[in-house]
């Protein structure tokens, strides 16, 4: 069960791992809790200080250097993307994981009346940069030994539901992606590709979806992690084109 995972405290020593949304939410405690359990973190995101936060709790805490790549997923075009891989590529010479985790949640709104360029920077953000980022990464990638994968999915990405709009559409993109990229690797290069949902989580997104909910009855990013690092640790080295919840259903 990946929810009840201990990691050891060395679960991902002298790995690279690169995490978008880095600077806030999940994203940040992932980094952070990535750190912590010794892998040189890559923070990915477009808000430069919220990124520098994230570097210097690292820093202080004395955990492994960490390193910002800015990148606004939005406008972020194959070259950046190439650009990326290159900087990763002089610095670190390979990459072992890789956290897609930034998202936009959009307008709760009925599908006909959703907004078409609002869609299209949705699309943009959770599914284009996923697949972007990822096909620019895969030679680094292909170069750790055993690399890992994650995209983030959510509950309305596996059934679609009223009012999510391009969010929900955006999800289910995503576990499909990762299935047809776990399949064409599948038994072709040591990397595994595979999906998160880390249910009812208590960060900003969340508030902007359920504003009338009492925050504190959820989990914390901190309380998902367990999963975060089974997926991103050599523990789930055999695991591969699988969606995961990373809160345990009651
Ligand atoms: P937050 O809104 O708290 O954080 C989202 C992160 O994505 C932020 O760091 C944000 O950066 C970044 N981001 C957004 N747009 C862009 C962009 N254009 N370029 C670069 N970075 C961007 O969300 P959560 O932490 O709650 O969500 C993390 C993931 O988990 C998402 O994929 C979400 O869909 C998924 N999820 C969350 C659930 C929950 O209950 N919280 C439930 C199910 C799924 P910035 O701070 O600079 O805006």
């Amino acid at each position: 069960d990946a929810a009840a995972f201990q990691a050891k405290q060395d679960a991902l020593k002298d790995k690279v791992i690169a995490i978008t949304g880095a600077g806030d939410g999940i994203g940040k405690v992932a980094a952070l809790s990535c750190a912590a359990h010794g892998a040189t973190v890559i923070l990915l995101g477009r808000t430069i200080p919220k990124l520098e936060q994230v570097y210097d709790e690292i820093e202080a805490a004395g955990y492994p250097q960490a390193a910002i790549f800015p990148i606004n997923l939005e406008g972020a075009v194959e070259k950046d993307y190439n650009d990326m891989a290159d900087a990763i590529h002089s610095e670190f010479g390979r990459l072992d994981g890789l956290l897609h985790n930034a998202a936009q949640l959009g307008p709760q709104t009925p599908l006909s009346n959703y907004e078409i360029d609002v869609w299209l920077k949705l699309m943009q953000v959770n599914v284009n940069a996923g697949f972007l980022m990822t096909k620019a990464l895969m030679p680094l990638l292909e170069k750790a030994d055993n690399a890992s994968v994650v995209f983030t999915s959510s509950s309305v990405g596996r059934k679609g539901r009223a009012y999510w709009g391009a969010y929900a559409v955006s999800k289910a993109a995503v576990e499909n992606m990762v299935q047809v990229f776990a399949d064409e690797m599948d038994g072709i290069n040591n990397v595994r590709m595979n999906c998160i949902n880390p249910g009812a989580t208590r960060t900003q997104m969340r508030a902007s979806a359920y504003p009338s909910e009492n925050p504190a009855t959820l989990k914390t990013p901190a309380d998902i992690m367990p999963s975060y690092l089974y997926l991103l640790s050599d523990e789930s080295v055999k695991l591969n084109g699988v969606s995961i919840d990373a809160q345990v259903k009651k």
